[in-house]
């Protein structure tokens, strides 16, 4: 073995003081003791496995000025985030074999941290999705226009639903109908008017559509940040292909407690009522929630800094989602159990991944965390090139270290690893 680590594990639903036994980047071996030249002990610290994000815009290429795969992939590396997913919506749209290997290209020259990357599904590469899918982790369609989104017409959702599904890999939905959108468009003002424009209905028609469009297919289809009340009922009836994401901002925020900045909080799907969010509590506690994605889109301070309804939508969260989940647990928000199934099991269930899991012959991915160091969120400590976050003061417990395939990757506030480190996975 190469390496062996000492401390709480979290295995098998509980903890155990045990040691971990890693060789080429996996784990081998979990045992009570373990010992090689190579050894170290975390004392009562806990080992966790690290997250999964299924859901991040790093902006590269194209808009490197908000972030790029360097930074982006630092920040979830802070946040206890091994391995993340990038959407399509860049400058030139990942929508072709060629943009794929370039986004490929350079996030395996400046990714910290494993990556994925999705195809954007538009009514023009419909027919070129099954040639496409090898070079990509799965597939993104925008039912509704959104920022910097390209999109797939209702009429053609079908035939893109049947074209994915041969690929078996992902197919994920941002769940908001266009002809509702427009139906409701307005000048906004604020974050009132924002929701008004972007109601409930909208998601709830798109998730209806979507539910209409899946039957029989096996591959999994993914409904993204789930931000409503009538949405989450209409899941109710949903196929058991269909899995569904919430978000950190929709779980942590609603529109009646956000009045300074308002722009910095808009965000599509918008941040609603108290009702929408303890909704999507009851869901995430329930098991009627299947994963945790930050939907980390960041802009800088300069864009969002202007009239509400100029402000691009979108807002920073990769490094404080594992975070803010972990300071939750002393309130009873959430259970341990329930935050590592929604934040590593699940997402890796959904890519196929040998990660998420603490686990013989699963990736030595994992974060060592001491549960009694709460600290507060400033966006001064942490690495997103846009400089703020919205959960500026809320509580946040942050690994002390993290470990990739083996590689410790972070200790205290240090990156150990070169960039580039980060490996393409999930093709
Ligand atoms: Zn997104």
């Amino acid at each position: 073995m190469d390496l062996t680590i000492e401390g709480k594990l979290y295995h098998n639903g509980t903890f155990e003081q045990g040691c971990l036994g890693i060789q080429q980047g996996k784990i081998v071996a979990i045992k009570k003791s373990l010992k090689t030249d190579n050894h170290f002990n975390v004392g009562n610290n806990l080992i966790l496995p690290a997250g999964i994000d299924l859901h991040v815009h790093f902006r590269d290429p194209g808009f490197t000025y908000k972030e790029d795969f360097s930074t982006g992939s630092q920040a979830a590396a802070f946040g206890g985030i091994s391995c993340v997913f990038d959407m399509p919506n860049t400058q030139p749209q990942t929508t072709s074999i060629q943009t794929l290997k370039e986004k490929t290209q350079i996030a395996s020259e400046k990714s910290y941290v494993d990556f994925g990357l999705y195809t954007g599904v538009s009514d023009e590469n419909i027919g070129r999705l099954a040639e496409i899918s090898p070079f990509c982790s799965g597939f993104k369609i925008f039912l509704g226009g959104s920022t910097h989104s390209l999109q797939l017409s209702t009429q053609n959702l079908r035939i893109a639903l049947l074209e994915t599904n041969r690929t078996k890999k992902i197919t994920l939905i941002h769940a908001e109908d266009e002809h509702c959108l427009k139906t409701h468009k307005d000048i906004e003002n604020n974050l009132v008017d924002h929701l008004r424009c972007r109601s409930a209905e909208c998601e709830e028609t798109a998730i209806r559509t979507i539910i209409n469009n899946s039957h029989n297919l096996s591959s999994p289809i993914h409904i993204c940040h789930l931000s409503s009340c009538g949405g989450f009922e209409m899941l109710r009836k949903k196929p058991h292909n269909i899995s569904v994401g919430v978000t950190p901002h929709h779980l942590f925020f609603d529109v009646h407690t956000l009045d300074t900045k308002p722009a910095y909080y808009k965000v599509n799907p918008p941040i609603r009522s108290s009702f929408d969010r303890d909704t999507l509590w009851y869901g995430v506690n329930h098991k009627l929630i299947d994963i945790f994605e930050s939907d980390h889109a960041p802009h800088t301070e300069e864009e969002k800094n202007v009239a509400f309804n100029d402000a691009p939508s979108g807002l920073p969260g990769i490094e404080t989602m594992y975070p803010l989940f972990l300071a939750v647990i002393k309130k009873e928000q959430i259970t341990l159990g329930t935050l590592l199934t929604l934040l590593c099991e699940k997402p890796a269930q959904l890519i196929n991944l040998p990660k998420g899991k603490i686990e013989v012959g699963r990736d030595a991915d994992f974060i060592v965390v001491d549960m009694k160091k709460t600290e507060t969120i400033t966006a001064e400590k942490l690495h997103s090139k846009c400089g703020w976050t919205p959960f500026e003061g809320f509580q946040g417990i942050f690994p002390s270290m993290m470990f990739i395939r083996g590689e410790k990757v972070i200790d205290d506030h240090h990156i150990l690893v070169k960039q580039g480190f980060g490996k393409s996975v999930g093709v």
